[in-house]
């Protein structure tokens, strides 16, 4: 058991005890180290703040590294100012700190910052008003130690995903700071259980420090490659959505179809395309307006997201033509699909100002087997059909069987090519006819 020395009055806290200049020079030095680092980090932070103003989390943690650098650099000139200064007010500025990063982690999910931030500079506050700790070297050593465990702790909760999110990186994070957080609990009953002599205590402070300083520097590092990965899936997800209707651009669709397509497999036998094209669509812009056409595609594109199942792909081509690629099992799927989009966007009414819109859409549908399926192939077979539709008169489906899908590219649409699906109407109407026929 080492002998435990006589430190307890403040200006014995940073005077050198005889031959461990080294030791509390190492300290010094520590502190020294990690100022320098903080305040790099900060200035890091802010430029990424500059150059990223959307994430306000950059500024909030580039001010708890400024903060904590001004606070350890309060500490580490004890001696040399008053000791209010260094002890008292040098370990609340550096443990709010903490409370920075904690709101910065908050920020970084768009979630409201809580009270329980302030924890870590609060405890440390109140402990060190009481004289029996406030004059015992050890006694503050240990306070501190208890409000960085907290504050550590506090940490890797405030990291743990908001709803819904999935990032690898955050469980990553949060286990350096339960670490951070073990690494002060554990010096802190250590000091309290074997009231260690003041070289022992400053040669634990230096290995807390050092190891402070590395798991911060870690945990920030991890979070750089977060938000990195997050900025690149949210370019990603730009790159892949149409502006304007926010569903899936060419690109997305292409994707999606690789995706589809390689599934064959273990879904649907089956692969179909259902091109669709808004009916005299220029008329419209020219009748209503640009702003009138553009609500007409918003509202088109999303009667046909809802109804297209999971399992497949929608988006827009381009101008007023979209496409949905959906698994089937038979030909009934994709006809009743198409028709219900149809029936159901023709029947939606659309106003610019009081007059109703008449926008209608056409579909092509074409159908293949799911392993020998080709974009290429079921997208060019599809817009045969579409333009079989339009000939027909417009406002209705027509789909090409896998035989007629299977005919090259360039083949003629004539007149019969593709079955015109009865719509809904018409099918309503059979029934109700086959009903009175039936009753009479
Ligand atoms: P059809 O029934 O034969 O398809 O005739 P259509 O008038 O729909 O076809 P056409 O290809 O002649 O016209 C398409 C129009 O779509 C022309 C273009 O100005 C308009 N368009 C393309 N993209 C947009 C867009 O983003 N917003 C608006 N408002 N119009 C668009
Ligand atoms: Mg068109
Ligand atoms: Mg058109």
């Amino acid at each position: 058991m080492h002998r435990r020395r006589n430190y307890d009055a403040h200006p014995g806290d940073p005077v050198l005890p005889e031959g461990n200049s080294s030791i509390v020079l190492n300290m010094t030095t520590g502190l020294t180290i990690w100022c320098s680092e903080a305040i790099t980090l900060a200035t890091v932070l802010l430029l990424a703040w500059r150059h990223n103003r959307q994430t306000p989390a950059y500024l909030m943690w580039a001010l708890g590294f400024s903060v904590s650098a001004i606070g350890f650099a309060l500490v580490a000139a004890r001696g040399v100012i008053p000791d209010i200064w260094s002890v008292t007010i040098g370990n609340t500025i550096a443990l709010l700190g903490e409370s920075a990063w904690i709101a910065g982690f908050r920020w970084m999910d768009k979630r409201k910052l809580q009270w329980s931030a302030l924890l870590p500079p609060l405890i440390w506050v109140i402990g060190v008003n009481l004289p029996w700790i406030n004059d015992d070297f050890v006694n503050r050593v240990i306070l501190y130690d208890l409000a960085g465990a907290v504050g550590s702790t506090l940490l890797a909760i405030a990291v743990q995903p908001g709803e819904g999110r999935r990032e690898p990186a955050r469980a990553q994070i949060s286990i350096v700071f339960m670490t951070l957080a073990c690494l002060c609990f554990i010096s802190g009953i250590w000091m309290a259980l074997l009231r260690p002599s003041l070289d022992d205590a400053l040669i634990c402070r230096g290995y807390v420090a050092l190891g402070y300083a590395l798991l911060i520097t870690v945990a920030i590092v991890l979070n750089g490659k977060l938000l990195m990965e997050r900025a690149e899936r949210r370019w990603r997800a730009i790159s892949i959505t149409d502006t304007l209707t926010g569903v899936l651009n060419r690109r997305g669709l292409q994707d999606s179809y690789d995706i589809l397509a390689g599934e064959g497999q273990h879904r649907a036998r089956k692969l179909a395309a259902l091109l669709f094209d808004l009916d005299h669509f220029k008329s419209i812009n020219d009748r209503y307006g640009h702003q009138t056409g553009d609500i007409v595609l918003v509202e088109f594109a999303r009667i046909a997201h809802q109804f297209v199942p999971r399992s497949g792909a929608f988006g827009r081509m381009g101008g007023e033509e979209f496409v949905a690629f959906v698994p089937i099992d038979d030909q009934a799927q994709a006809e009743a699909l198409a028709e219900t989009i149809r029936a159901d966007f023709c029947r939606t009414p659309l106003l610019a100002g009081r007059s109703l819109v008449p926008a209608t859409v056409s579909i092509g549908v074409a159908i293949m087997p799911h392993d020998t399926a080709s974009w290429d192939r079921l997208v060019s077979a599809a817009d045969r059909a579409l333009y079989a539709a339009k000939r027909a008169g417009r406002n209705c489906t027509i789909v090409f069987s896998e035989k007629e899908t299977a005919k090259p590219e360039d083949a003629p649409v004539d007149a019969e090519s593709g079955e015109l699906v009865p719509t809904l109407d018409d099918q309503i109407h059979a029934l109700r006819r086959m009903r009175k026929l039936a009753g009479m």
